[in-house]
């Protein structure tokens, strides 16, 4: 690790992204290959390949009683340590660099350390395996171990990064490394594949998934159309409905085994109703799509789907009462061929083909072609007329990019109903804004009364929350630690998805996914936003 940790330490001292690939090209070339191919693995802050589903489940809170174990400090609060950095690993380094100069770990252990710390269940053996493992271990070489558990480095580099290393490290093109990244989803073996001079041979993978392909929010259907034409020689839009449910990537081999990947790459599994019907359809594919609660002729709001979601076990009258369906709108592999570089129009026509006669819980998507923002204009009235949250517009020559956010598809959603709330409560943030109070918990009105019913983080600049961290120290009624009570006289108006029932908030309620939109420096708290308002937004929204 020793060497790891000095380059990764050397790529955190630098801003500079030349500087920064220029070390980690220094790195691997010098170590042996299969010691870089683990190098390129932690460097992209990942402890397994991006395919591998396995986990390592040991949680802040062990980790915390480790370092502090190891550090003599055990029973103690590390909390203001904590604050310090906002990190454990950092922590654990600042804690350790004195007693651990010594000590240096192989890479090739820390790799082992992460397979038995996924292949133990009990906690008591990973925290024994973790021991084990810190004995022999440097601060540094802590740090990282701590930082790759965790899951960020905070080093400031990316897989993308790390891709343009190897391309340079072997002189190969760095398409053709992104492209072996894409397709094998494991940045160690494509870094083997580099070195071997075989990028050309990795291969899509039944049952690996692919990165998603990403949509670019857009505000206006002007707006949509002008970025479309930047990217394609012919402006033909496939305008689509904007479905709320959760985006699936169907893998299916010919002999009829299925399995279904989420946004996040994990295999998803509460509906398994799908699997038959998905069965039957023809030859080896991988499918993408969104999976949605539906009623009637109808598809139901996302809180209804969330509904099934967390279940591993489905009732028969869960399935009865919330059923759900696959809707496709891309096939990015069929019967042994990537088809990512094929034009949208000829993807889909090969898509129409293999629903014909499928289940009734599957479907395909019907897109409007467009072309001229008019048209896409008149797609997105409809869209919202039909119950929709909007459109995704494509261009319809375009290939498939996976991972990619922006260029070929964007989206157009309604806006939603904003509410001034006011700040009740603030919390120091995470990894660069641990030392200001950057997480507000807000509430909304009832009579005289105030209501909690969310928590943001973003939406402020630097200096905003800088200003007004120095504001609610001086304006903190009860200081719990890591939270403060604060007067509420803050207003802000928030911006969010929909809303949920929830026992989180006293109030009953939880905005999904709220963001803050600006200050409201000329609004009296008085005249925040009532609870009744909520109510009637959120019965409006499950009508
Ligand atoms: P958002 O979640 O608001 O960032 O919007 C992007 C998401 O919309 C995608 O990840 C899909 O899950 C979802 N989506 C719904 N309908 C479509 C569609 N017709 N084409 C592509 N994505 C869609």
């Amino acid at each position: 690790m020793r060497s790891f940790v000095q380059t990764a330490d050397a790529v955190a001292a630098t801003a500079k992204k030349t500087e920064k690939s220029r070390l980690i090209v220094e790195l691997f070339r010098s170590l042996p290959v299969p010691d870089a191919a683990l190098a390129a693995r932690f460097l992209s802050a990942q402890a397994f390949p991006r395919h591998d589903e396995r986990t390592l489940g040991v949680g802040g809170a062990q980790l915390t009683r480790l370092i502090a174990e190891l550090a003599g400090k055990s029973g103690e609060n590390l909390w203001s340590d904590y604050r310090k950095h906002g990190d454990l690993g950092d922590m654990a380094e600042e804690l350790l660099r004195e007693s651990r100069k010594q000590g240096d770990l192989p890479l090739n252990e820390v790799a082992r350390l992460f397979a038995d710390l996924a292949a133990a269940r009990a906690q008591v053996q990973k925290s024994e395996r973790l021991v084990r493992a810190f004995a022999r271990a440097s601060a540094g070489d802590i740090k990282y171990i701590v930082k790759l558990i965790t899951g960020d480095l905070r080093i400031g580099a990316k897989e993308s990064l790390v891709e343009e290393a190897i391309a340079a490290t072997y002189e190969r093109p760095l398409a053709e490394v992104r492209r072996a990244n894409m397709l094998t989803g494991d940045i160690g073996e494509v870094l083997t594949l580099a070195a071997e001079n075989k990028l050309a041979s990795a291969a899509v993978r039944l049952f690996h998934p692919l990165g998603f392909m990403l949509a670019a929010p857009v505000d206006t259907a002007d707006e949509l159309f002008d970025a479309a034409l930047k990217e394609a020689e012919t402006p033909a839009l496939l305008v689509e409905e904007k479905y709320d449910g959760i985006r699936a990537q169907v893998h299916k081999s010919r002999d009829g085994k299925v399995k279904v990947f989420s946004r996040t790459l994990d295999e998803v599994v509460e509906f398994p109703e799908l699997d038959q019907p998905l069965a039957a359809l023809p030859g080896e594919l991988i499918l993408d799509g969104e999976i949605l609660a539906w009623r009637g002729a109808r598809p139901l709001p996302f809180t209804e789907l969330q509904k099934r979601l967390g279940r591993k076990r489905v009732d028969m009258w869960m399935q009865h009462d919330l059923p759900v369906k696959f809707v496709a709108f891309d096939l990015l592999f069929q019967d042994g061929a990537l088809l990512l570089d094929e034009p949208l129009t000829q993807r889909k026509i090969r898509l129409d083909k293999i629903f014909v006669g499928a289940a009734d819980a599957l479907r395909t998507t019907i897109p409007t072609e467009c072309r001229s923002a008019q048209e896409v204009a008149q797609a997105f009235r409809k869209s919202l007329a039909a119950g929709h949250e909007g459109i995704v517009a494509k261009v319809a020559g375009s290939p498939y990019a996976p991972g990619r956010r922006g260029g070929f598809w964007f989206k157009l959603k309604e806006p939603f109903a904003t509410l001034d709330v006011v700040i009740t409560a603030v919390e120091y943030g995470h990894g660069r804004r641990h030392k200001v109070l950057s997480d507000y918990t807000f509430a909304v009105r009832n009579g005289d009364n105030l209501l909690n019913i969310g928590k943001a983080y973003s939406g402020l600049t630097d200096a905003e929350i800088l200003e007004y961290t120095e504001y609610f120290l001086q304006h903190t009624i009860e200081d719990q630690g890591y939270r403060r009570i604060v007067e509420p006289n803050i207003v802000l108006e928030v911006a969010f998805n929909n809303i949920q029932k929830s026992s989180r908030h006293e109030s009953g309620y939880a905005l999904r996914f709220p963001r803050i939109v600006r200050l409201r420096a000329d609004k009296p708290v008085s005249e925040i936003d009532t609870i009744a308002t909520v109510a009637i937004l959120f019965a409006r929204q499950t009508q």
